[in-house]
């Protein structure tokens, strides 16, 4: 991956943030209405560049990762106007960036500002001299700023491409909270207008939630017999932009479970990826539809996967859960997984779960990895070689592991439309935030499941990878994958 710098040439820019860390510049931001406030936060970025019909799309996204508050004797001064830090201060921040390979996010309080804010000239100025420095010292370091008003923010990131510092305004602040949390600093883009397709569903769960739907992407990993539901039920619920990764083919066996799949698809061995899109389309022709077929654990997949605003784990893959699990945390995007499992001992069923889980990246909540979602020694399973494979069930370290596991369309149904609806919740907010669902088809019951999380965590513990995006490559994952 190439190593993003001031002078890589963007257009657009948001920012993500780990849940929490949003509230917590608010509270800091307009904690003291008397001086102006000033924290800042350590980035790591998302970056990917196309060209798409001769037309270049770029896309970077910062990722805080720590926000930082200086203490009384990091300032110089501060007042009603103007924040001055300490030499020492800036040093020490700079000297993490720079170790780190992470961005800097100044971020400043207007506290006279009531209105919409807007950066001061003194602003412009200050940081303008900030970048220009940066960038001839130190030009993997990236600058930005954010400035927060009473009732309103502002958000921008320094670019040198053309050799004089530019400001590149913030189109996006996304906060991995419950509800999800999204600021449009944008103030061109006019609020999209509404379907008269989802008239009966905004009378009860609200038009400000409708017109969040429509503005996500969604990457959806499996389109097998959860996620062909899960691709229909979301584009009804009003999402326009879609991420398909399957690097399956449809087979006889699919027939009794995947969404849209017909005897012709069967004959055709057509990807599963295809179906989905077409039962997408078929919902609304205009859906923006990439396919990508291809294993989660792949670069093609990832790149796409990265600019999503929410993945969807729906394969029964462990390896694709473990990856999918980082790249969340990593790359600061909510996660919702579907897990369906019915066990028999031969001659009957012994017990049939569907569960579902939300993650936020950053939260205080386990991830799947500490919750124990994800079986390591399966994933030592899917991972080894077929010679190992055998050798391992010979020795009876595994079962006999080329038995297809039993599946059906009611028991995909219920567990996908458990995470419909907290994905619904999660942006329309209706009721109490639900992060896990476990329904038992043998006793009829839904229960809401609590995992603790492990601090020392490899994937969102403090030592994690929360936020650290492009700058800790995921090549060990592609180079596993098969
Ligand atoms: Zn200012
Ligand atoms: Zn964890």
């Amino acid at each position: 991956m190439k190593q993003l710098t001031t002078t890589t040439n963007w257009e657009n820019v948001e920012i993500n943030l780990p849940s929490g860390m949003y509230f917590a510049i608010q509270e800091h931001m307009l904690s003291c209405l008397e001086n102006e406030q000033f924290g800042v936060i350590l980035a790591g970025y998302s970056y990917a560049q196309k060209i798409i019909n001769k037309k270049r799309h770029d896309f970077l996204r910062l990722l805080g990762r720590e926000y930082i508050i200086p203490t009384e004797n990091d300032l110089d001064y501060a007042h009603y106007t103007g924040v001055s830090l300490t030499r020492e201060f800036n040093n020490r921040i700079l000297k993490i960036a720079v170790k780190e390979k992470l961005c800097i996010i100044h971020v400043h309080s207007h506290p006279f500002s009531s209105g919409s804010v807007e950066f001061s000239a003194i602003d412009d100025h200050f940081e303008a001299e900030e970048a220009a420095w940066l960038g001839k010292n130190f030009p993997i370091v990236i600058l930005g700023s954010i400035v927060v008003g009473k009732n309103s923010l502002a958000a921008r990131v320094w670019n040198l491409s053309t050799g004089v510092p530019k400001p590149v305004n913030v189109s996006r602040i996304v906060g991995c909270d419950f509800p999800l949390r999204i600021i449009n600093c944008n103030k061109t883009s006019s609020s999209e207008s509404l379907d008269g397709m989802h008239d009966r569903q905004v009378r009860a769960f609200g038009k400000e939630g409708q017109q969040l739907i429509s503005s996500l992407k969604i990457g959806i990993v499996g389109l097998g017999g959860t996620g062909s539901l899960m691709a229909e039920g979301l584009a009804r619920l009003g999402v326009k932009r879609f991420v398909l990764v399957d690097a399956d083919r449809v087979e006889e066996t699919n027939r009794n479970r995947l969404l849209g799949l017909t005897q012709n698809d069967v004959h055709n061995r057509s990807f599963k990826v295809s179906i989905a899109r077409r039962v997408i389309r078929q919902v609304k022709t205009e859906c923006e539809v990439r396919m990508i077929r291809k294993n989660a654990a792949t670069e093609s997949a990832t790149s796409e996967l990265k600019t999503c605003d929410l993945l969807v784990s729906a394969t029964d893959n462990y390896y694709s859960r473990l990856f999918l699990q980082t790249v969340c945390e990593q790359y600061l995007i909510p996660l919702i997984n579907m897990g369906v499992i019915i066990n028999t001992d031969g001659e009957k069923i012994i017990d049939a779960f569907g569960d579902v889980q939300l993650f936020l990246p950053g939260s205080e909540d386990a991830c799947l990895l500490c919750a124990g979602l994800i079986n390591m020694t399966e994933v030592n399973r899917e991972l080894a070689s077929d010679n190992l494979k055998q050798m391992m069930t010979e020795q009876g370290y595994i079962q006999n592991v080329d038995i297809p596991d039993p599946s059906v369309r009611h028991l995909n149904g219920i567990t996908t439309n458990l995470a419909l609806e907290i994905f619904h919740n999660l942006i329309c907010n209706f009721k109490e935030p639900v992060l896990s669902l476990s329904y038992n088809m043998l006793v009829n019951s839904i229960e809401q499941c609590i995992y603790r999380k492990d601090n020392h965590c490899r994937i969102c513990g403090e030592n994690g990878v929360t936020g650290l995006g492009d700058t800790l490559p995921l090549t060990y994952y592609f180079n596993n994958s098969k």
